[in-house]
């Protein structure tokens, strides 16, 4: 397993749960790395039971539906208290879920811009099959009303393709042709992600 994949795993699950305590995530990752998350289909993981977790069955089964995850140890004696928690078999399955995504290939195309107004369009055939995503930072607000960007856009899809693209950036608009290729899904995130920042007070 990669450590950089873990300490991202660890990052998108702390901001899920921004209120769970550090033992809370402590626990997960502990599950999770001695490998007792074992996928059992598309919605139900079978997570092994840890004594020194204080765990008293030798498994647990944790399944999602409606985007909400439910996991067996609800219905033991501690359940009433349990159910309106997030366990940690729950969030090792998470912790698991968020490391097998990171690591999946994809195929993406950057780009990078400076401007002040800027957008991206790409064929509407193609919305469901290729996604866009982008990171903004201002990178010069001396005029406040107008600051200016550095963008970056990735495209990517879960298959390699060729496709056109408009982009516009402070009233210049250009045809593009992207080919995108091969690459880890770790590596979008870091192109693009922005941990939550406080409001932008350091521009007062
Ligand atoms: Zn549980």
């Amino acid at each position: 397993m990669s450590r950089e994949l873990i300490e991202l795993a660890i990052e998108r699950l702390r901001e899920d749960f921004p209120n769970k305590s550090r033992s809370w995530v402590r626990r997960a990752l502990i599950r999770f790395m001695k490998g007792t998350v074992r996928e059992f289909n598309e919605n139900t993981w079978v997570v092994k039971g840890l004594p020194e977790l204080s765990d008293r069955y030798p498994t647990y089964v944790v399944r999602l539906r409606d985007g909400r995850y439910y996991c067996s140890c609800f219905e033991s004696n501690w359940g009433l208290r349990r159910r309106s928690e997030v366990c940690t078999h729950i969030a090792a399955v998470i912790l698991y879920r968020n490391y097998r995504k990171l690591d999946s290939d994809v195929y993406a195309s950057v780009i990078n811009i400076e401007c002040v107004d800027y957008y991206l369009e790409i064929p509407s055939e193609l919305k469901g099959k290729v996604k866009v995503v982008k990171s903004v930072r201002v990178i010069d607000a001396t005029d406040r009303l107008n600051p200016r960007h550095r963008v970056t856009y990735v495209i990517y899809s879960s298959e390699p393709m060729e496709l056109r693209a408009k982009l516009a950036c402070d009233g210049e608009v250009r045809e593009l042709s992207l080919k995108l290729s091969k690459t880890r899904r770790y590596i979008i995130e870091l192109l693009t992600h922005q941990p939550p920042q406080p409001s932008s007070t350091h521009f007062l």
